[in-house]
Parts: structure tokens; C-alpha cells; sequence
């Protein structure tokens, strides 16, 4: 696989490297460099932001059967080129060929879904005497700026386009400088199959050089933000001064509720691997392991027994199960966060480790015993650790779940009915599974409540996000 060259796509038009400042790609499973990123100056972004203004024109009045075409045809293209966009996804972030490869065709899958929504937009028509006439309808909200993370750089552009491309808006994505070329190729697929080149720019730069600039800007309309917590806040605050509207999906703290009528081996079977799940770099991540306590040492033993088989090695190799961490910021933190847990009394019963000398490697980790206090059961660890505690029963296990200020993805296991519907109503989450792992579906709302940040992408609310009410009274 060779790594492609780097570059914007401003107006359609490919900006290279050329005088631009520029960032490193580096392969974390090895630690080389892979490919100089040009950074955006103040001239490119403000030719973006005026190709988003043109797009926005063109784009709001085309037919939704136009937008649909164009959507569906994107999603052929990332289905024929998937297997050579997850080569370079697993170049640039590091995760499994194999989930490199589903990532792009859950892209596909959910534009494949937008495309359908894009003839589901529908307004009310409101009860009035014969002669006048009433309704409310949705109109695209206009030229949105999105930021996208590095841990999904696939499937996050597409959540990023693919909503506002249905609504009628246009879009000035910047995904995260670290993983640059799997977003491109996203991108690229929309183009080749139709769509105007003034609707979809994709940009990099210095984050906040960006993201200061585009939002400062009177034609940028909405925010749409995945990453921090803390960044999303600070991005709020300037969306604010423009009173543009946000979606923001943040971090979470995933508790993972299990309850001694549930079968052990089973949800260790299906939670550990979503545990390790890219390194356990994902916002929805089962974190805190809440076990009652009954079941709790054969839980933790068999969690641990299981995390000591993780296969761990280069995404491109057909055994690994679990890649480097992204970047050498994630095992910095994990490394401080472990310790400051161990310290505080928390055992450590395997990992705890860089693996190798090269690239960003960091062992599967499990933690027992974690005092609350310990900076890991507050703070998103974004990494490969799991925290398991001994809970007394539901009441306390509930209060654990919902102590933390993010609201994300929650998980339980039981199989008492009535206690699945009480755990559905009483879990404080955007999303939660019982007795399953997975929280996300190309036609339901991804998101979540707290301090994880509101509003949602996929499913038809992904769609309404981008749009804006108007009530037209006619008499
Ligand atoms: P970070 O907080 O510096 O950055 C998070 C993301 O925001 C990155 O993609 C980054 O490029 C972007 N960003 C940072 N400053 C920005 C700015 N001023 N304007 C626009 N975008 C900006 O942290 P990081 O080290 O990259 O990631 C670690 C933390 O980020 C994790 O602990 C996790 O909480 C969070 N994160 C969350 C998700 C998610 O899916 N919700 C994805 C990646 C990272």
C-alpha cells in the first residue's frame, strides 16, 4: 500500500503542500512519517467559506431525488474502494484491517440511508378556515463547519457530510491532521459521483487557527463538533458569539452494569473484545465495569484471563486484534492515569505497559478495586483499561452509573424484564444497550446527554439537525 499524497479540496480543486506550514502523518504501529499535510492560511479558508456560501445556493434548491442520486452513488464508490481506503485508514490511526474495513462500509451504509431520508423531510400543515393557510416547514440551515477526531476517520467525515448533504446545506469539513487521507478519499467518492464541487470543502489547518476562523464567519451557519469535552465547550463559546446553532458529540464514560442473574462468560465474551475495541479509543467504550457483587471475582478473573489473549500487533496484520494507540499523546495519559490510579490503591492485574520500542503500543489493562477518587473513574481514559468495581445491587450499581457528568453510551446485563425496562428509563445516557454491546445503527440518533453534548447524527434526526423551522401563516 502506498500512503497517497496529501491535500485540501477547496471548490473541488486539490490544494497541495506548495509554501503552506504543514503536519507529519506518522504511522503509529511503526512511528515513521508517512505524509506532509498542507495547513490552511487565511486565503484558503476564506475560499472555502466563499465556495460554501455558492454551494449552499446551488445545493438548496436541487431536487431531494438529486441530492439521493449523488448520495447513493457515493456510497457505491466507498464499497468498490473500500478495502484500498481501509488500507490507509490502517496506515494513519492504527486500528485492525478488518475494522478499518467495516468502518468504511458502515459509511456506505449510512449514506445509503440519507439518501432515503432525503424525500422523508416533511413539514405540518396546520388546521385553519377555509381561505387561509398555515404550515411549518424545514428549510437546510445553511453552510456548516465540522470537526472531526481521529479515532473514527472514516465513518466521523461521513457522519460529518452526509447529514447536512441530505438537508440541502453545504459543508466545510476539517477532519483531525492526524489521520488526513481516509476523510480525502470520503470525500472524493461524493465528488466522482456527482456531487457540486462547491457543496463539500475539506479543509486542515492549526485546529484553532480553523476553527476560530470559520466560525467568526457570518456565513457559516452551524457547528458540528466529535471530540473533548473541553474542546467542545470552547468551540461552543465561540459558536456563541455568531449565535450559530451545534451539534456536539463529546466524550463519555461508558458504565457497564452486570448483574448476577446474567451469564458470565457471555457478556465477558462480547464486552472485553468491545472493550478492546481500536484500542479502546471510542466515545462510546464500555469503561466502568459496575458488577454486583455476587459474580464479581469470577467476572474480574475471567476478564483478566481473556484481556492477557489480545492479539496485539500492526493493524495489517491478520492476527491483531488490537492496534497501537493513534497518537503518542494516548499512552502519555494512559501511563499517568494508571498510575495516579495505582497509587490512590487500585490493583493492577495485567497491562499497565508500553509494548515494543517503536510506534504507540500500549498493553490491554485492567484494573480492580479502583477508588472513586482515582483520576480514571472521572476522567475519560480514551484507551485500553478497564476499571472493574463489586457493587451491592441495582440502587447502588444505577447511583454509579449515573454519577459522572457524561451521558453517552450506557450498558446492563440481566435478564430480569422488568428490571431491563427500569435500567432503560433510569439509565442518564444517549444510548443504552441491554444484553449487547453494540449502541449505534445507521437509522437511529447517535448521541448523548450531559456533559457528552446534544444533538444527533445518523437516523432521520441526523438529517433534521441540519435543517431549520419556518412557520409560513398566509391569509
Ligand atoms: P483534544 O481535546 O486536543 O482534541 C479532540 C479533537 O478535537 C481532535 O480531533 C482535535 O483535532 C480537535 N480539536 C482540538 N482543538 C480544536 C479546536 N480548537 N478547534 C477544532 N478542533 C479542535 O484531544 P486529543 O488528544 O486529540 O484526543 C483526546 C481526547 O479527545 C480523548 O480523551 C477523548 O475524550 C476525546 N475524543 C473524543 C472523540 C469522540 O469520538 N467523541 C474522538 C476523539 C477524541
Amino acid at each position: 500500500m502506498t500512503y497517497p499524497d496529501l491535500h485540501m479540496i477547496i471548490g473541488g480543486e486539490k490544494v497541495a503542500v506548495g509554501d503552506r506550514r504543514t503536519h507529519t502523518v506518522v504511522n503509529p504501529a511503526t512511528g515513521e512519517d508517512i505524509g506532509q499535510l498542507p495547513l490552511a492560511s487565511a486565503d484558503d479558508l476564506d475560499k472555502a467559506l466563499a465556495k460554501a456560501d455558492e454551494g449552499f445556493r446551488i445545493w438548496r434548491a436541487e431536487a431531494p431525488e438529486k441530492r439521493a442520486a449523488v448520495l447513493t452513488r457515493a456510497a457505491g464508490l466507498i464499497r468498490e474502494r473500500a478495502g484500498d481506503m481501509a488500507a490507509v485508514l490502517t496506515a494513519e490511526q492504527g486500528k485492525p484491517l478488518g475494522e478499518a474495513k467495516g468502518e468504511a462500509i458502515y459509511s456506505a451504509m449510512l449514506l445509503e440511508f440519507y439518501a432515503g431520508e432525503c424525500k422523508r423531510i416533511y413539514g405540518r400543515t396546520l388546521v385553519r378556515p377555509a381561505g387561509s393557510h398555515a404550515e411549518v416547514r424545514y428549510e437546510p440551515v445553511g453552510p456548516i463547519a465540522a470537526f472531526a477526531p481521529w479515532n473514527f476517520p472514516i465513518i466521523n467525515v461521513a457522519r460529518k457530510v452526509g447529514g447536512p448533504i441530505a438537508a440541502g446545506c453545504s459543508v466545510i469539513v476539517k477532519p483531525a491532521e492526524e489521520t488526513p487521507a481516509s476523510g480525502i478519499m470520503l470525500v472524493q467518492c461524493l465528488l466522482d459521483a456527482g456531487l457540486p464541487p462547491e457543496v463539500c470543502q475539506i479543509v486542515f489547518g492549526v485546529p484553532d487557527e480553523v476553527s476560530r476562523h470559520l466560525l467568526g464567519s457570518p456565513i457559516i451557519r452551524k457547528l458540528s463538533f466529535t471530540g473533548s469535552t473541553a474542546v467542545g465547550k470552547h468551540l461552543m463559546k465561540l459558536a456563541a458569539e455568531g449565535m450559530k446553532r451545534t451539534t456536539m458529540e463529546l466524550g463519555g464514560h461508558g458504565p457497564v452494569l452486570v448483574f448476577e442473574d446474567s451469564d458470565v462468560d457471555i457478556v465477558l465474551d462480547t464486552m472485553v473484545a468491545a472493550k478492546f475495541r481500536n484500542a479502546g479509543q471510542v466515545c462510546v467504550s464500555p469503561t466502568r465495569f459496575i458488577v454486583e457483587q455476587g459474580i464479581y471475582d469470577n467476572f474480574r478473573d475471567g476478564f483478566v484471563e481473556r484481556a492477557k489473549k489480545i492479539a496485539v500487533g500492526n493493524g495489517t496484520d491478520k492476527d491483531t486484534r488490537m492496534g497501537p494507540m493513534a497518537n503518542a499523546r494516548r499512552p502519555d495519559t494512559i501511563e499517568q492515569m494508571v498510575a495516579d490510579a495505582v497509587d490512590k490503591g487500585a490493583k493492577l492485574l495485567t497491562g499497565g505497559e508500553r509494548i515494543g520500542n517503536q510506534g504507540f503500543f500500549y498493553a490491554p489493562t485492567v484494573l480492580a478495586d479502583v477508588p472513586q477518587d482515582a483520576e480514571i473513574m472521572n476522567e475519560e481514559p480514551f484507551g485500553p483499561v478497564a476499571l472493574i468495581n463489586s457493587y451491592a445491587g441495582e440502587a447502588e450499581m444505577i447511583a454509579e452509573a449515573n454519577r459522572l457528568p457524561y451521558g453517552l453510551a450506557a450498558y446492563a446485563w440481566t435478564k430480569d424484564a422488568a428490571r431491563q425496562r427500569r435500567l432503560a428509563d433510569e439509565l442518564e445516557a444517549g444510548m443504552v444497550a441491554i444484553n449487547g454491546a453494540n449502541v449505534s445503527a445507521v437509522d437511529a440518533p447517535f448521541g448523548g446527554v450531559k456533559w457528552s453534548g446534544h444533538g444527533s447524527e445518523d437516523g432521520a434526526e441526523g438529517v433534521l439537525a441540519c435543517m431549520v423551522l419556518k412557520s409560513v401563516h398566509q391569509s
